[in-house]
């Protein structure tokens, strides 16, 4: 079937061709291929997409002059040599209708299922991408993009196919264009038929490239190796002959040809190192095909026999298969004129695979157990498939089976600049960011994905173009912790939060402390750098801004820290009934504390509001409404709260969630936006609940407000808009969730 695979497909249509429906006509190439496999029905569907797409592209010529639907029906030529479904055969020829023709994915799904419109989607996905950057650990990832987008084996399998019809058909570019395309062969395209076993496809990807990237040294070497073969035909003759008649002699069933490299192959080994080409080319290759694996071992002692092996040139890539799945014997044998003899030994099945790779699981029923993790999963979704499909199948369910992820922990997305990373799946723009440079993520503030501004939380996905926006004052936010999957984001988040806490920390602990001396009747200043000393030894800590820390963490509690304090400046204090807070003042919070303060996420108090504060072991300084639900628990046990009230010049905005019943009508969500925005506020956050045909939905929003007096006006303008029904703040848990 080698030889099959890669003779040329585009004969079987010829520019000289009649316009009406040349490819389906009963002797055209294609169709000769699919009666071999395929039932009349799946034919037909065969032909029903040969017939769509030759309509879309109906007028459109490729570079050579022929019609345009020569090329998809090229490619699907090719797929039917390797006996691929009917799917990949319809989305071959529909490969390029959405690029091309505006045809949409839904037409598709309609006409032709939604396993072939995902299979289309998945190609034209992989047609939008360009590859750039030339490096070796570029063209590596990029490879990995294209396989990871790819999804569905049979998605790269048509991919494949449509790169080498191209390669093919390269002579009509202009020589620019057509070096750009070799290259990118070479580098991308060739490796992935490699890795995935497809050999034919493989060897003829890299003779087409070479001969479009180096046309002088193609032709060249080209000519003397077809002069070598017409100088060894007799020879080669002879040791064939040779070799058969000792199979033949021992009971072995053999089918043994003679082995030719195929161009690049030659050209690497002489452009490599030493060597010249008659060095190289001085060797003789055979390949034997036996009908099981042990017929491989009796028949390399049999042929040890003949010849005398080459001492350390024996590799058994049947016990330790290459990563592609290929498996044979090689050996090397001192030949009878003194040169040297390349074997390949293997049985049909390994020549099977060596020569097909994934896609022998479709030509051929696989046994053997020897496959890698690669073909293991395409081996098992396609067992899987077949064993659905024989149950009678549900197509959703069929479609399931399907998608095949190969880099299940990867994603790869493009830079600025063109350059490929590889991210933890799930990956951020924050990630991202962290993973371009330290210093950009501790200042990104948003992210443009393809071109678009998008939110730091998504997600993104591979073959994104990424572009991080920075600003010079912006800072990690501990929000950020909740979705970066990278070690490393995680890592420098975290750091950057704690120094930055353990310093707002200890102004906080500063403040709180000098508010329990002076409700002591104490002045803060006076206190003795001796006594500090004191203090630190007695708590085992290396400085002072350790101990407000503690105290800014609620981890020491200030009073305490007070009266020791005190007593070592031997003053007496009035212990007992003062130590439980009471008697101080209250502390004043502006909002600006930073991370030390914060304001509880659940009742979201604002200025104007009475409040509460919680020292809270970690998180510092916890702000409340007085009538949160949250906290009504603690509210009868003084000690585990603090008396705090607003500085009137509290200046900033704060979140506030409201909840608003209206009418369920076109244009409503403009008219409350237009209102909030007209009371001087900011939307948040804004969700709707699942809508059950009801004349009125409830809406949630968070929007940003000064204080209370700012927040009743706002509440004000709201309930001027007709068929607002309800609005209310919400304070409690309910909310809890929806708060990012
Ligand atoms: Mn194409």
């Amino acid at each position: 079937m080698s030889k099959a695979a890669t003779k040329r497909p585009t004969e079987s249509v010829k520019p000289s061709s009649p316009p009406l429906l040349p490819a389906d006509s009963e002797d055209s190439q294609l169709s000769l291929r699919l009666k071999q496999y395929l039932k009349p029905e799946d034919i037909e569907q065969v032909w029903a997409a040969y017939r769509f797409s030759a309509a879309a592209h109906e007028g459109q010529m490729r570079k050579s002059g022929e019609p345009y639907i020569s090329h998809p029906v090229a490619v699907a030529g090719i797929l039917a040599e390797l006996h691929l479904d009917t799917p990949t055969l319809v989305a071959a020829l529909l490969h390029d209708v959405v690029e091309d023709t505006g045809t949409t994915k839904q037409q598709i799904s309609k006409l032709f299922g939604k396993q072939v419109a995902e299979l289309v989607d998945g190609l034209s996905k992989l047609d939008r991408i360009e590859f750039q950057s030339a490096t070796q650990a570029q063209a590596e990832n990029f490879r990995k993009m294209l396989l990871a987008m790819s999804q569905d084996v049979r998605v790269i399998l048509v991919k494949l196919a449509d790169r080498l019809h191209n390669m093919n058909t390269l002579e009509v570019m202009a020589p620019e264009k057509r070096r750009r395309i070799a290259r990118e062969t070479l580098e991308i395209y060739a490796p992935i038929a490699n890795r995935l076993g497809l050999n034919a496809i493989f060897q003829e990807l890299e003779d087409l490239s070479f001969k479009h990237l180096y046309p002088m040294r193609y032709r060249v070497l080209a000519k003397a190796v077809k002069a070598a073969r017409g100088n060894r035909k007799e020879v080669v003759g002879k040791i064939l002959e040779a070799i058969k008649q000792r199979l033949q002699d021992a009971h072995i069933e053999a089918d043994v040809t003679g082995r030719e490299k195929h161009l690049y192959s030659i050209y690497k080994k002489i452009s490599g190192k030493a060597g010249s080409f008659s060095q190289i080319y001085d060797i003789y290759g055979f390949r034997i095909i036996v009908k099981d694996l042990p017929t491989c071992y009796l028949a390399l002692g049999t042929l040890h026999g003949l010849y005398k092996p080459i001492p350390g040139k024996f590799k058994d890539y049947i016990a330790i298969p290459k990563a592609n799945g290929y498996q044979s014997l090689h050996t090397t044998l001192f030949g009878p004129f003194g040169t040297p003899i390349e074997v390949q030994l293997r049985s049909r099945e390994m020549h099977n695979i060596a020569e097909a790779g994934v896609a022998s699981h479709w030509l051929y029923k696989i046994t053997d157990a020897h496959l890698t993790a690669l073909q293991q999963q395409t081996h098992q979704w396609l067992q899987r498939l077949l064993d659905i499909q024989s149950e009678s199948s549900d197509s959703l369910e069929f479609l399931e089976h399907f998608k095949v992820d190969l880099f299940p922990d990867e994603v790869y997305v493009f830079t600025p600049k063109g350059k490929i990373m590889a991210l933890s799946k799930g990956a951020t723009g924050v990630d991202f960011a962290y993973a371009v440079h330290t210093a950009i993520g501790n200042r990104c503030v948003a992210v443009k994905i393809n071109h678009e501004l998008a939110p730091l939380r998504t997600e993104l996905h591979n073959g994104d173009h990424v572009e991080i926006i920075t600003a010079v004052h912006a800072k990690p936010n501990p929000a950020w912790l909740n979705y970066v999957v990278s070690g490393k984001a995680r890592a420098h988040i975290r750091h950057f939060l704690k120094s930055m806490q353990s310093t707002e920390s200890a102004h906080l602990g500063g403040r709180l402390l000098n508010q329990a001396l002076r409700a002591l009747h104490a002045d803060p200043a006076a206190i003795d750098e001796s006594h500090w000393q004191k203090l630190m030894r007695d708590y085992g800590v290396n400085s002072k801004e350790e101990i407000l820390t503690d105290i800014g963490l609620g981890k020491r509690l200030n009073v305490m820290v007070a009266h020791q304090l005190l007593a070592m400046a031997g003053g007496t204090t009035e212990r007992g009934a003062k130590l439980t807070g009471k008697v101080l003042d209250r502390i004043t919070i502006r909002g600006t504390e930073g991370m030390a303060v914060q304001f509880a996420q659940c009742c979201r108090p604002i200025p104007g509001d009475p409040i509460l504060g919680f020292i809270n072991k970690d998180k510092g300084l916890v702000i409340h409404t007085h009538d949160c639900p949250a906290i009504r628990k603690f509210r009868l046990d003084p000690d585990k709260w603090l008396d705090v009230e607003w500085d009137p010049e509290t200046k900033r905005l704060f979140k506030v969630n409201l909840k608003l019943a209206a009418a369920n009508q076109p244009g409503m969500l403009a008219k409350i936006a237009a209102a909030i925005a007209d009371a001087g506020s900011n939307i948040d956050n804004v969700s709707m609940e699942e809508s059950d045909d009801s004349v009125y939905t409830n809406m949630h929003f968070t929007v940003q407000v000064e204080n209370r007096v700012h927040l009743a006006a706002l509440m004000r303008g709201l309930r001027k808009i007709p068929d607002v029904v309800r609005i209310n703040r919400v304070k409690g848990s309910g909310s809890e969730q929806r708060a990012q």
